[in-house]
């Protein structure tokens, strides 16, 4: 008998998790997936938003402002990294200006801090803007994170707390008992006090097990060029000003680790899970980028993504408790701002939980995670005497990112730790340079062999028929 089950482990299942975990509760996360963060947590701008742009009134506007001051301390607590790149938002003409006058406004009855740039002043710091572009506003304390290291972040907290992380793992029937809801999934069956419905584009399936739901869910894909670390057009987040046809635009992303994004676009549909790219898409990007920014060399872009993000017939987020439901607790449509959001949309779903469940401070929980080894942080002494003691970290594993052995076998190991390819790519970055694990990705394959005790021919990429290598072929 589990307090509370929570259904995906995106950022917002594993956000809440870990918060949960320091009370004494019995909690588990069912994630349908082979790995933590593979739905929209997987693939976004990564933008810490201070929450200017929501409209008034909305629970994205609360949470947006209240998540995004959580952040810092969060990442802090979990050594994740969070970079402030501040961000512009480049209005282009006499229009546009009217509506950053808005933002502004708003901005001030939020209490965030932004500072008003003319052209040449925005130019000095940004060369690259369009010569469209007539003023600026800078949300100077806007950052980036790497949100696959947060949500990982979180679960390995929670999970040293006591939680389950359950997965490969999708519910596939809910059903009421007495006071309790059986959760039915190929990994067995949990029973549990409450439920929270964190499912993100699937969030709707899940709640018609219980219930028909009075929104309908939207699936929107936007899609990415993620550019070479060694062409750093912008320092700035800089987005075109955000209109209600076109939502926040397409903008250019510093990434934590020097990589630029340009994207996304936003196409509804039929299929929540394609999230492929396309041809169209990406054109609609290249063209839609020119709005505010020159000079973009696009013709480096080292890999294209897409992210589909979990919009519904609902504008805003829906975090409650469903009538007819007692104690199943919807946290959907979390579109953007949904990263930014997840610390204050943890604190909202356990407002929830405590009007009637005993939340017992647990003493023994902790909140942080031990410090990960990374490599490149180091300077050449502490190197040198991190390799005298284990000379894997010695071996460079990925040259492009410069990651050794012992940083990928200590990603295996830690609680939660990676079981795929990807899943090591998403927790220390091989593969994720300008070769994308053209070198290193046999290299991994044996470590994670070796430290999973499996064949090479049984690791996966990443869903657990994503076989690598189909035979031997050399004795
Ligand atoms: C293109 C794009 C750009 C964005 N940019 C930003 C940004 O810059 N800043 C920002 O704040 N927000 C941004 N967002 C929004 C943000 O990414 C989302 O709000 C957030 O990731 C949602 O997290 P989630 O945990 O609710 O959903 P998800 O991350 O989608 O997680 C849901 C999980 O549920 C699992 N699941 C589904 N069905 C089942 C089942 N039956 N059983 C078990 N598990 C199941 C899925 O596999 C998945 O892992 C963006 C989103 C997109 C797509």
């Amino acid at each position: 008998m589990y307090d509370v089950v929570i259904i995906g482990a995106g950022i917002t299942g594993t956000m809440l998790c870990r918060k949960l975990s320091q009370y004494r509760l019995k909690l588990a996360v069912l994630e349908k997936e082979n790995d933590i963060a593979e739905g929209a947590t997987m693939a976004n701008s990564a933008v810490i938003h201070v929450g200017y742009d929501p409209e008034d009134g909305t629970n994205k506007a609360e949470l947006n402002v209240k998540g995004a001051q959580q952040y810092k301390q969060i990442c802090k607590d979990l050594h994740c990294a969070y970079k402030v790149t501040g961000a512009y938002i480049a209005a282009c003409g006499a229009e546009e200006e009217a509506s950053l006058t808005v933002l502004a406004a708003r901005a001030d009855a939020r209490d965030i801090p932004y500072r008003t740039l003319t052209r040449e002043e925005a130019l000095r710091e940004e060369p690259n803007l369009s010569d469209q572009v007539t003023r600026v506003l800078d949300f100077y304390i806007t950052a980036v994170v790497y949100p696959w290291e947060v949500a990982n972040a979180c679960m390995e907290v929670a999970c040293q707390n006591g939680a389950e992380l359950h997965l490969n793992a999708p519910c596939t029937q809910i059903t009421k008992e007495g006071d309790c809801y059986r959760i039915t999934t190929p990994k067995g069956t949990f029973l549990t006090r409450y439920v929270v419905n964190a499912a993100g584009v699937h969030a709707e399936d899940i709640h018609n097990m219980i219930g028909k739901a009075a929104w309908h869910a939207t699936p929107r894909k936007g899609e990415y060029f993620v550019l070479d670390q060694d062409v750093q057009p912008i320092q700035h987040i800089i987005f075109p000003v955000p209109s209600k046809e076109k939502g926040k635009g397409v903008l250019a992303i510093p990434t934590v680790y020097g990589n630029t994004l340009i994207g996304p676009n936003s196409d509804f549909l039929d299929d929540p899970d394609d999230n492929g790219t396309s041809d169209s898409g990406l054109a609609y990007v290249r063209t839609n980028i020119s709005k505010t920014l020159k000079n973009i060399p696009l013709n480096r872009s080292i890999r294209t993504f897409a992210g589909i993000r979990p919009t519904t017939t609902n504008p805003d987020f829906i975090i409650e408790e469903v009538k007819d439901a007692p104690h199943f607790i919807d946290a959907v449509s979390i579109e953007s701002p949904g990263l930014a959001s997840a610390p204050a949309i943890a604190d909202r779903i356990i407002e929830i939980l405590s009007q009637s469940l005993k939340l017992e401070p647990d003493s023994s929980a902790v909140m942080t995670r031990k410090k990960p080894v990374v490599l490149a942080d180091l300077s050449a002494e502490e190197r040198n005497a991190l390799i005298r003691e284990n000379p894997a970290y010695g071996r460079i594993i990925c040259r492009c990112e410069q990651i050794s052995e012992g940083e990928i076998i200590d990603c295996i190991r830690r609680p939660c730790g990676a079981r795929t390819v990807k899943g090591v790519k998403k927790r220390v970055r091989p593969g994720m340079g300008r070769c994308q694990g053209g070198f290193c990705e046999p290299k991994v394959v044996h470590i994670l062999a070796r430290e999973l005790g499996i064949s090479p021919l049984e690791v996966v990429y990443d869903s657990p028929d994503s076989k690598i290598l189909q035979s031997e072929n050399r004795i």
